[in-house]
């Protein structure tokens, strides 16, 4: 999944970027209202965590352009503690959800997932396609006998299959939902993950078209 985060605080972005990688999102860190406005138009963002006090461009600002744009992404703004004003105007600007600061990470995590899922297809919080099973919560995976807990980016490797059984996702669609721009991807990342999860879970967890990407099974 990957994420837009728009801030400008240097140390909150820093501890929020790392985090989210922690939890195996790829992230965008922007720090300006223009650089999340080209974001936006220029990347699908599964979600966008918008920090509202910014220079130049404001996060109500940005959230208006945005939405209307079009782009219906997810977004939670994060707004300080007196702002009770600006979070109402937010949700009614179209976000979906807010964290006054300081926030726990848990809680932010917590409130993506929740986000996410009232706008993905599937509304359970538990991924599957009828054989593989993936809980956002932990990162525990199952098919058939076999039980796993994955590593953050073999997690984000099997959220993005999940999310579409029976697709062909390709070498860079999926290396676009594992890793953020600022991160370097060796060119075998992507097949080094696929061997992990098939190690973990069963050669047949993941299939190969070859030459073409991996996908899992459509749902049964
Ligand atoms: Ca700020």
């Amino acid at each position: 999944m990957r994420v837009l985060l728009v801030e400008d605080d240097a140390m909150i972005g820093a501890a929020v970027s790392q985090a989210l990688k922690d939890a195996a999102y790829a992230v965008d860190w922007v720090r300006d209202g223009e650089l999340a406005i080209d974001a936006v138009r220029s990347e699908t963002y599964d979600i966008a965590l918008l920090d509202l006090g910014l220079p130049e461009i404001d996060g109500l600002e940005i959230l208006r352009k945005v939405r209307s744009g079009g782009a219906r992404l997810p977004v939670i703004i994060l707004t300080a503690r007196d702002a009770l004003d600006d979070r109402i105007r937010g949700l009614d600007l179209g976000a979906d959800d807010y964290l006054v600061k300081p926030f726990e990470i848990g809680e932010l995590l917590a409130r993506m997932r929740a986000v996410t899922r009232r706008e993905g297809s599937g509304a359970a919080p538990i991924l599957t396609n009828g054989k593989l099973q993936l809980d956002p919560a932990t990162r525990e995976a199952s098919y058939f006998e076999e039980k796993a807990v994955l590593s953050a980016r073999e997690f984000a490797l099997l959220r993005a299959l999940l999310a579409r059984p029976g697709t062909i996702l390709s070498r860079s669609e999926l290396e676009g939902h594992i890793y953020g721009w600022s991160e370097e991807v060796e060119s075998n990342a992507v097949e080094f993950l696929i061997h992990a999860v098939r190690k973990k879970l069963g050669n047949t967890s993941i299939r190969n078209v070859r030459g073409v990407g991996w996908m899992v099974d459509r749902s049964t």
